[in-house]
């Protein structure tokens, strides 16, 4: 199943349950704009390079759109457009004033140069400037585009169209990015995996956690999970991974991956692959780098409790279905990672009132929005007897609905 396939699916399930019509569901699943384009660059060596660049405009319905950018050798259209849509859903179920969009390069960037990196991203603002801005589509970071970046896509938006940085998010905090941006997604799953914990009258400190992957969000909810005192026993990433059945020195693991660009070779631990990662035994698996990992083939071997996903559609449906029967709770991306645009959502904010907030500020909003967007989908999901996914669906597609039927065509 495409990854679009999959979020459709779960689209549909709700949508079911609510009885849209055909016409309204096939309104509210088309995208707006899908964009696809060239992008060339000289590499330092002379040579020109060719790329494929993609801008997925999915729903405005409720405010402008708003999706990440992702650098990574398999993006392709039919993972951008799913991406995007699920952008439209999680903006509505944390209730911000956005629709969804997701952008992205098929691109390997550990095959380039700090400079190569730069003129990529510029050339790829030259192809999309007219359909971003900040009223209409603002990116922000995904996997493999940090801060830095968002500073050129500001940069060079601005040859075009003059100074506006509320036009990106996840920009540095010297050049007017917010504060608690960086560490907002994972802080995000922090908060709803307590809460959900707390729901269930366990005890966070007598929690066992695994994490796929230790990127930005992977790291900073490996981090906010060891500063609330639980053990995280596992972390894997691109290189490999780590287990130690005592609780793994986060901070000992942060400063070895700074300094060596990846967890291969830490030594507070064993060597663990993902697939070991995915089947330990830890009370709560997070998955926290890219789609589709779990699946039919791998979904019975899971021995975790719950599933917080870190990860956009880390779960096919056929794994969820899986979990579903044997009791596993997820907790699902369009609620779980919402902690990320919620903060894009205040940097915004603050762009356009030209206005700093504190870090303690932002925490505390971020905190209040992801604690009520869980509660509200936990509601649901008692009320309707769901799963949490269905749940934060039915929130979601419902906000959006209703604000189309208001909004008209
Ligand atoms: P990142 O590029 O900072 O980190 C990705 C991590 O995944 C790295 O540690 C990398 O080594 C690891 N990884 C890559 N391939 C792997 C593999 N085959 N096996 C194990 N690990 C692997 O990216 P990120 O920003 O942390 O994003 C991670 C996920 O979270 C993505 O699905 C992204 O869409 C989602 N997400 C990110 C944000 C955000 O604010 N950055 C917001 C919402 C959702």
């Amino acid at each position: 199943m495409s990854s679009y396939e999959s979020t459709v699916r779960y689209f549909d399930q709700a949508a079911g349950m609510m009885g849209l019509s055909a016409n309204m569901r096939k309104l509210l699943l088309t995208p707006l704009r899908e964009l696809k384009v060239q992008i060339a660059v000289e590499r330092d060596n002379g040579e020109i390079a060719t790329y494929i660049g993609y801008r997925v405009q999915h729903d405005n319905a409720r405010g402008p759109m708003k999706g990440g950018l992702r650098y990574h050798p398999e993006v392709n259209a039919d993972e951008v457009l799913a991406l995007a849509s699920l952008m439209t859903w999680k903006t509505a179920v944390v209730n911000i004033p956005y629709g969804g969009a997701k952008g992205g390069i098929a691109v390997n960037t550990k095959d380039l140069s700090q400079g190569e990196l730069e003129r990529l991203t510029r050339k790829f603002v030259d192809q999309i400037h007219d359909v971003i801005g900040p009223d209409t589509d603002i990116p922000a970071p995904d996997m493999a585009t940090n801060a830095q970046v968002m500073a050129w896509i500001m940069n060079q938006y601005g040859k075009y169209h003059g100074f506006n940085p509320a036009v990106v998010t996840g920009k540095p905090v010297e050049l007017h990015g917010s504060e608690g941006r960086e560490e907002a997604t994972g802080r995000g799953v922090v908060t709803v995996t307590c809460a959900l914990l707390e729901k269930l009258k366990r005890k966070v400190n007598h929690t066992t956690v695994a994490l796929q992957g230790f990127g930005n969000v992977g790291s900073f909810a490996a981090t906010f999970l060891h500063e609330r005192g639980a053990k995280v026993l596992g972390v894997t990433d691109a290189s490999g991974g780590v287990w130690n059945p005592e609780g793994l020195d986060i901070p000992a693991l942060l400063q070895f991956t700074k300094e060596r660009g990846s967890i291969k070779g830490f030594s507070g631990g064993d060597a663990l692959s993902n697939e070991e990662l995915l089947a330990s035994d830890v009370d709560v698996l997070i998955p926290a780098a890219l789609g589709n990992v779990l699946d039919a083939h791998n979904a019975e071997n899971v021995r975790a409790k719950f599933i917080v996903e870190a990860a956009n559609n880390p779960t096919q449906p056929e794994a969820d279905d899986v979990f579903h029967r044997r009791g596993i709770t997820v907790v699902p991306d369009i609620l779980a990672n919402a902690g990320g645009v919620t903060v894009s959502y205040f940097e915004w904010v603050q762009n356009r009132q030209h206005f700093k907030w504190e870090l303690a500020r932002v925490r505390t909003e971020l905190d209040r929005i992801m604690t009520e967007s869980f509660d509200r989908v936990w509601e649901i999901a008692e009320s309707r007897k769901v799963p949490l996914r269905v749940a934060a669906y039915l929130l979601g597609i419902g906000r959006v609905g209703r604000a189309t039927v208001l909004g008209g065509l």
